[in-house]
């Protein structure tokens, strides 16, 4: 293979390698398809000058990976973040397909990113970095071609940038150019919590499984931005105990139970710098969360979290992906070994990107559907995913990662057969 794959070359783009050859090969995949599917479809990378406030300018990196659209238009986020690079962008891509295949949504897998620290910026330098960004990239992306979503570091706001500044080329509004937009530009009910919600919706069907109740359970959650915020907030809600969460600096751990809501408020509304500052429990670091006793240890930051160093001292009985790639390959044999039941990322995280689907087709529609209706149609779809994927590996004998790799691969490969080879 060429050029390409050195540019590609990163521990997390190794990582959905590895995986997607584990499952192509019990899957005993047609070696074309091999070949063509560990590589992205398109790459695009762009340079994005920024006019700072203080008059200088500053050159950003800034990448659009998608890596298929055998199923239909490209889907997946935009992440702002000082560790983004081609790679990773590009093993993000991969796993977008696979979650939308496996999901059954009609949509292959992309992802972006820029090599930023968002909290540095001003809000002005954010605007012109995204409508720069989303200038750069324009020619490949479209409602029909590939539809952007926030990811880590972008938001709601960042969206209405994005949508503003695409059709603003266009001529027309383009509410369908991206999901996760506010409100009052054609956003959906229910997108911001989606990933949360569906985090909790199929740890409730793993718990089924294996005879556990939620009431009883303690929780533990890695990361408290958009996914693991909403996880712990709903968790709770539905009658488990959320012993522990943290951010980046940080976390903050009360055996009896936090307060979510409470924490919440104390740490976005009063404006505390790290959880451990709200003094709500004892400060603990991230390392130490994630070796916690507890029922469900949600990780919802950033990817390899869980590795061959730290895997042999995780004690969890459920592990629910809220984030993307957050366990390496040998942390995952470890806790396969160690009889923790693993709810995949592309299955635990696909919450968001299904509501995203229900956010596109009500602007496509140009009708928008009730907050029950949205809650419903994900709990139906991603539960269905979750049992199918469950049956897949009693089935074959495969771990549920396997499983649900195996499944959204075998959908996209079936997609490739069927539409042939151009020319
Ligand atoms: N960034 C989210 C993910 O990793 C959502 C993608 C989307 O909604 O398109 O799944």
């Amino acid at each position: 293979m060429g050029a390409l794959v050195k540019e590609l070359d990163n521990p997390t783009f190794r990582l959905a390698v590895a995986q997607f050859d584990q499952a192509a090969e019990r899957m005993n995949l047609d070696p074309n398809l091999r070949q063509r599917l560990k590589l992205p479809e398109r790459s695009l990378m762009v340079s994005i000058p920024v006019r700072m406030d203080d008059g200088t300018v500053k050159v950003f990196n800034g990448y659009r990976v998608q890596h298929d659209s055998s199923r239909g238009p490209s889907k997946g986020g935009i992440r702002y973040h000082p560790d983004v690079n081609l790679g990773e962008v590009a093993a993000l891509a991969m796993w977008m397909t696979w979650k939308c295949a496996l999901a059954g949504l009609p949509y292959g897998g992309a992802k972006g990113g820029v090599q930023v620290a968002p909290e540095r910026l001003s809000r002005a330098e954010l605007q012109r970095l995204t409508r720069r960004y989303a200038a750069e990239i324009f020619p490949i992306i479209g409602p029909d071609k590939d539809v952007p979503a926030p990811d880590v570091g972008t938001d709601a706001q960042v969206m209405a940038w994005f949508m503003d500044t695409y059709s603003q080329q266009v001529g027309f509004p383009v509410p369908g150019i991206v999901t996760g937009k506010p409100l009052s530009i054609g956003g959906s009910l229910g997108r911001e919590d989606a990933t949360g919600r569906g985090v909790v919706y199929v740890t409730l069907e793993a718990m089924r499984c294996l005879g556990l109740d939620l009431d009883k359970a303690s929780v533990v959650v890695q990361g408290f931005g958009n996914v693991g915020s909403h996880t712990a907030r709903i968790m709770q809600q539905s009658g488990a105990r959320v012993i522990a969460v943290s951010d980046k600096s940080g976390g903050v751990y009360n055996p009896k139970g936090l307060d979510i809501p409470e924490l919440l408020r104390r740490y976005r509304v009063d404006g505390h710098q790290s959880l451990g500052d709200t003094k709500m429990g004892d400060r603990i670091s991230n390392e130490e969360l994630l070796t916690l006793e507890c029922t469900i240890l949600v990780p919802a930051a950033l990817s390899e979290q869980i590795t061959r160093l730290n895997a042999d001292k995780v004690r969890c009985r459920i592990l629910a992906e809220g984030a993307n790639g957050p366990t390496t390959l040998d942390a995952d044999q470890i806790l396969t070994d160690k009889g923790v039941f693993i709810i995949p990322d592309i299955l635990a995280n696909s919450g968001g990107v299904i509501v995203s689907y229900f956010e596109w087709v009500q602007d496509a529609q140009r009708f928008f559907w009730k907050a029950e209706d949205i809650q419903d149609r994900l709990q139906e779809i991603i539960t269905a995913a979750f049992r199918r994927t469950q049956q897949f590996s009693t089935a074959k004998g495969v771990t549920m990662r396997m499983a649900a790799l195996m499944s959204g691969i075998d959908k996209v490969a079936q997609a490739h057969l069927a539409r042939g080879l151009y020319p």
